[in-house]
C-alpha cells in the first residue's frame, strides 16, 4: 500500500452508526491486474446490518432537523474531501476494480460533480405548493423525504455508483445504507471515512460490507424500517430484489443491464464512429453497462468500418492501470474471462467470424484480448446477452427500417449511439429507438444533470439532476377547512 498517503481511507471492516465495526468472519479482496488478495474485510453479521437500519431510521430525525442549508454545506464539503483525496480514491479504485488511473480519477471527479449538483439541489428543495380547490378549503402538496434508504451496487463504477444514489437520497433528507459489491468496497468505505471528516452526522450513512450478498439483501428489502432500495446492477438480481421488495410495498429504484446498439449508416462520419466505437466499447475493458454492446453496421460501407476498426482496436493496450501506457485493464474476475471464452465459442459455433483477438492474455490477473466479431445475427445468443467485456459484435443492416428493428430488438432498452450526417433522419428515428439515452454522433453521454436510466428491462427510475433527488421524496397533500 506504498502508494496510499491518507492511510486512514484504507478501511477492513463496515462503518455502522458512526462506527468501524469488526467481526470474527472474514473475506478476501482481490486485485484483478495481478489475482493477489488486497485485503481481509470483516463480514457483517445480520444484526450488524439490521443496526445499521436502525441507526439510520434514529438519524432521519437528526438529519431533517438540520436546514437544507446546512444539509448541503455538509455535502459540499464531503465532494470537496474527495476532490482533496484524488489521488488516494484514485489508487483505491484502480487496485481493487483495475481501470486504468486516469479512468479512475474520471469516475471520482464525475462522482464529486453529482454530489456538488446535490449539494446545489438540496438548498433549493421545493417549496410547498398550493393546489386548487372549493372555496372553503386550502390545500397544500408539500414533498417529504422518503426516509431510510438502502442501496445496493455493483463494482464496474464503485465510487460513481455510490454517491450518484447516496448523495441525491442525502440532498432529500433521507438516511443512506449502503452495501457496495463484495469484489469492490474499499472505495465505498474510503468514502465512508470522508463521510466522516465532512461532518456528516453518525447514522446518517452507513456501509456494511460482506460477501454473503444474498442474506445482507434480503434484510435490506425487507426491514420494516426500510422506505426504499435503490439498487444498481445486472437486470437478473434486480428482479429478484424487486420480488422481495414487494412484500414490504418498498418503494424501488432500479438501474439494470444493458444491451446498447450502436448503429453507423453510411452517411456517418465514418472516423468519428470508428472513434465513438472505441470509446463506447473498451472503456472499462467494455465492463459498463452503456457499453456498445450490439454494432449496427449499414452493410454498403460495413468493410471499411471494420477494416478502420480492427486497425484502431489493435493499437490498444492492454495492461495493469497503474501503467499509463495502458488503455485496457483487467477484468473483475476470472468468472468474467471465462464468460467471454463461452461467448466468443458459441458465436463462433453460431456463425460469426472471428477477426481479432478471442483470448485471455497471458500473463498473471484477467486480462482479456480486445475482441472482434462479425457475421453477427439477431437469431444468434450474443445479440441478446448483455456481454460486459471487450468484444465488439458487428451486424449489418441494408435500411433505416431494418436498422430501427435491430436495435429494439431486445428487451433491454437502457442506451444506444447513433451516428449519421443526415439530420432529417435523425428526427425521424430518435424517437422510433426504444432507449432511455441515446448519444448521437458521439459517445461520452454521462451527464450529472441529465436523467440516466433505462427503459424496458433495463430497470425503472432515473439518477442525475432533479430527476434523481425527485427519486426520493414523496407527496403529501394537505387539505384544511378556512
Ligand atoms: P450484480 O447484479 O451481480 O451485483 C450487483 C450488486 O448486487 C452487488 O453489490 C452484489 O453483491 C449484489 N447482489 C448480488 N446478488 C444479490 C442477491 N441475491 N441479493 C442482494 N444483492 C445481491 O451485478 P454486477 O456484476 O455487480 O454489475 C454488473 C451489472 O450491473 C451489469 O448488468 C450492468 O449493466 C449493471 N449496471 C447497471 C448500471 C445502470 O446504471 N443501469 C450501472 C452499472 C452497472
Amino acid at each position: 500500500m506504498q502508494k496510499l498517503t491518507k492511510q486512514s481511507l484504507l478501511k477492513h471492516c463496515s462503518y455502522i452508526d458512526g462506527r468501524w465495526m469488526d467481526s470474527e468472519q472474514t473475506f478476501e479482496v482481490f486485485n484483478p491486474a495481478s489475482g493477489e488478495v488486497i485485503s481481509q474485510l470483516c463480514e457483517s453479521s445480520a444484526s450488524q446490518v439490521a443496526q445499521a437500519i436502525n441507526a439510520a431510521d434514529n438519524a432521519l430525525a437528526v438529519w431533517q432537523a438540520l436546514s437544507e442549508t446546512d444539509r448541503a454545506r455538509l455535502l459540499e464539503r464531503w465532494q470537496g474531501l474527495m476532490r482533496e483525496s484524488l489521488d488516494d480514491l484514485a489508487y483505491l479504485l484502480t487496485l481493487e476494480q483495475g481501470k486504468p488511473l486516469n479512468e479512475a480519477k474520471g469516475e471520482i471527479l464525475h462522482a464529486a460533480n453529482y454530489v456538488k449538483l446535490y449539494s446545489e439541489l438540496a438548498a433549493q428543495l421545493t417549496e410547498p405548493k398550493p393546489a386548487a380547490c372549493a372555496e372553503h378549503q386550502s390545500a397544500t402538496v408539500y414533498r417529504r423525504p422518503i426516509g431510510v434508504v438502502t442501496a445496493i451496487t455493483p463494482w464496474n463504477f464503485p465510487c460513481s455508483m455510490v454517491l450518484r444514489k447516496a448523495a441525491a437520497a442525502l440532498a432529500a433528507g433521507c438516511t443512506v445504507v449502503l452495501k457496495p459489491s463484495e469484489l469492490t468496497p474499499l472505495s465505498a468505505l474510503a468514502l465512508a471515512q470522508l463521510s466522516i471528516e465532512a461532518g456528516i452526522p453518525a447514522g446518517v450513512f452507513s456501509v456494511v460490507v460482506g460477501s454473503n450478498a444474498q442474506a445482507i439483501g434480503e434484510i435490506l428489502t425487507q426491514h420494516p424500517k426500510v422506505a426504499k432500495l435503490s439498487f444498481t446492477g445486472s437486470t437478473a438480481v434486480g428482479k429478484k430484489l424487486l420480488q422481495q421488495c414487494a412484500f414490504g410495498v418498498k418503494r424501488t429504484a432500479m438501474e439494470l443491464g444493458g444491451n446498447a446498439p450502436f448503429i453507423v449508416f453510411e452517411d456517418a462520419d465514418l472516423d468519428a464512429a470508428v472513434e465513438g466505437a472505441i470509446a463506447a466499447k473498451f472503456r472499462n475493458a467494455g465492463q459498463t453497462c452503456i457499453s456498445a454492446n450490439r454494432f449496427l453496421v449499414q452493410q454498403s460501407i460495413a468493410e471499411e468500418f471494420i477494416a478502420k476498426l480492427v486497425e484502431k482496436t489493435k493499437a490498444l493496450k492492454v495492461g495493469n492501470g497503474f501503467d499509463e501506457v495502458h488503455q485496457i485493464g483487467p477484468l473483475i474476475n476470472q468468472r468474467a474471462s471465462d464468460k467471454m471464452l463461452k461467448i466468443i465459442d458459441t458465436a463462433i459455433e453460431q456463425g460469426a467470424q472471428l477477426l481479432d483477438g478471442g483470448k485471455p492474455v497471458e500473463s498473471p490477473g484477467h486480462f482479456f484480448q480486445p475482441t472482434i466479431l462479425t457475421n453477427i445475427t439477431a437469431d444468434m445468443a450474443i445479440f441478446h446477452q448483455e456481454i460486459f467485456g471487450p468484444i465488439v459484435s458487428i451486424a449489418t443492416f441494408d435500411n433505416e427500417a431494418q436498422a430501427i428493428q435491430l436495435a429494439n430488438q431486445s428487451d433491454q432498452g437502457l442506451c444506444g449511439y447513433l451516428y449519421t450526417s443526415n439530420q432529417q433522419r435523425i428526427s425521424r428515428i430518435v424517437r422510433l429507438l426504444q432507449l432511455g439515452m441515446l448519444g448521437i454522433n458521439q459517445a461520452r453521454l454521462s451527464n450529472p444533470a441529465a436523467p440516466f436510466g433505462g427503459i424496458k428491462q433495463s430497470g425503472m427510475g432515473r439518477e442525475g439532476g432533479h430527476y434523481g433527488i425527485e427519486e426520493y421524496l414523496d407527496y403529501q397533500y394537505v387539505c384544511q377547512m378556512k
